[in-house]
């Protein structure tokens, strides 16, 4: 068996910053099979198989590297598929070095294997190589369940439910199915057409999936068992911004990373044959450190602005983003203020930002979280000329849910309590998981909820039958 005993990953082959960061298109052009076949062969397939207990979904890394290695690529794609519903998206956007790389023994002497890439070629190599497998006929059960929500976590535990017999209805409020992978991470990380195809194929497979339906409002959970459905998956994410909170937050030209990555993404704002209107800047303020502030910073730039900072109140290794992310952002000049924190936005006469006003900081304690908190150095205010600032501070669940379903308890951060093990909400027949129970979080582990309540949600239907 041939061994690559290289220390780094083999380099993935990417757009140059200075040409992408004026379109839209893909930033990562993904692995050759030359280079797949490389980079497998610096798999040691350790017995312990570290990297795989570090994964939320349970991939069988060493194996799928293993056949790429081998050349079987469809095999390896068939390996992945059967723990993780959507290996195209996570191979793109799983913050691999938090998981299954942070634990590759490989990282002990040099950087780990590069799973997620590996796991990015599998998955294209299967969508533009693969002939059409045909789907499984699939015996149905009799049974309903509603859905609520198409982002990962409820994508996933619909495609279980179908799979194992069930008649499966998904409730989604916008006019596009996908949640955070269509209308928040923009399309030069993570192609709609990808998710799109997931989707496609997830509806192909018996999933019947209902777009412009805000469950809350057109109906509510109780109607839907009314009208006889068992069980009820609650995936409804965690789509409500939090605000600054400072003097001049309503001025013109503030605005939630949200609402400016809604636009962009879902309603195709960066094209000129969509109407959708945007702001375009010259000098933007994001403040946040997270996917979401890399993402909005990103797009800024792409729309034209000459200028994006991005404030954040603790330091560079404090960052929750994913270091490609900032590694990227960076490259397409995205400047950094770190230790720095908003006190108040300024305008003119007619109420537009003219000026962002700031404090330094130093950092403390450890908070609850383990990350060190950032304390103001009294004194240090400064101003940056700006004319937009997004706000990429943080999401939390929206109340609609639990303000329309009686007996659904929800914690001080407005998340859905659930059963650990089942995640079973408070109230019978009705689960929940992804964002609306952690908070804003991850893909990943969005996915491993669905599977999880899929699971939860078929015993308790096959132990009333
Ligand atoms: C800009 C951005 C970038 C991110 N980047 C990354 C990344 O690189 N890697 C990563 O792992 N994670 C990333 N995340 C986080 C990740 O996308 C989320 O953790 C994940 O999508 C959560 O999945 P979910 O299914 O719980 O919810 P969502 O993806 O939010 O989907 C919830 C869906 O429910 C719908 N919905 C809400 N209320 C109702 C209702 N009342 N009725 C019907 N439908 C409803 C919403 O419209 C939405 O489509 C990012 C998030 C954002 C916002
Ligand atoms: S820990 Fe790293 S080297 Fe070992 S099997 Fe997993 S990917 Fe391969």
């Amino acid at each position: 068996m041939a061994v690559n005993n290289q220390p780094h990953k083999t380099p993935m082959p990417e757009q140059d910053p200075q040409v992408r960061a004026t379109n839209f298109d893909e930033v990562a052009l993904g692995y050759t099979v030359e280079m797949a076949v490389s980079e497998a062969q610096r798999c040691l397939n350790c017995k312990t198989r570290p990297c795989v207990e570090g994964c939320p979904v349970n991939v069988q890394i060493p194996d799928f590297i293993a056949k790429i290695r081998e050349g079987e690529f469809e095999t390896a794609y068939q390996i992945i598929s059967g723990t993780n519903a959507l290996p195209a998206v996570c191979g793109r956007v799983c913050p691999q070095e938090n998981q299954c790389e942070s634990r590759c023994v490989r990282a002990i002497k040099g950087e780990a294997v590069g799973i997620g890439r590996l796991e990015r070629f599998a998955a294209d190599y299967h969508r533009t190589q693969a002939a059409a497998q045909p789907t499984d006929s699939i015996v149905r059960n009799g049974h309903r369940v509603a859905v609520i929500g198409s982002g990962p976590a409820g994508l996933t535990c619909a495609g279980d439910l179908n799979r194992l017999g069930y008649e499966v209805t998904v409730f989604e409020a916008f006019h596009t199915a996908g949640g955070v992978l269509m209308y928040g991470i923009p399309e030069f990380r993570l192609p709609k057409a990808i998710v799109q195809q997931e989707i496609d194929a997830l509806r192909r497979s018996g999933v019947d999936v209902q777009t412009n339906m805000v469950v809350g409002k057109v109906l509510s959970i109780d109607e839907l068992l009314e009208q006889g459905y068992e069980a009820v998956f609650v995936g409804s994410g965690a789509g409500l911004p939090s605000f600054l909170g400072i003097p001049g937050e309503g001025l013109l030209g503030v605005l939630s990373a949200n609402e400016f990555l809604t636009r962009i993404n879902l309603m195709k704002a960066y094209r000129p044959e969509y109407d959708t209107p945007v702001q375009r800047a010259r000098c933007v303020a994001v403040v946040g450190g997270g996917n979401v502030a890399m993402d909005a910073a990103r797009c800024a730039k792409r729309l034209g602005a000459e200028q994006v900072t991005v404030v954040y109140r603790r330091g560079e290794a404090e960052m929750p983003a994913r270091l490609e992310e900032i590694h990227h952002a960076k490259e397409e000049g995205i400047e950094f203020r770190f230790l720095t924190a908003p006190v108040a936005v300024h305008g003119n006469e007619d109420g537009y930002v003219t000026a962002l006003e700031c404090v330094a900081m130093e950092l403390g304690e450890s908070d609850a979280s383990g990350r060190r908190r950032p304390q103001e150095i009294v004194g240090s205010n400064h101003t940056i000329d700006v004319d937009m600032v997004i706000a990429a501070i943080g999401n939390s669940p929206n109340p609609l849910i639990r303000t329309t379903t009686p007996g659904l308890e929800a914690n001080r951060r407005g998340c859905l309590v659930v059963n650990e093990d089942t995640l079973q909400t408070t109230r019978e027949g009705i689960y929940a998981g992804g964002d609306a129970v952690t908070g804003a979080a991850t893909v990943i582990l969005a996915m491993g909820a669905g599977k999880r309540a899929a699971l939860s949600i078929h015993e308790y239907l096959q132990g009333k039958s």
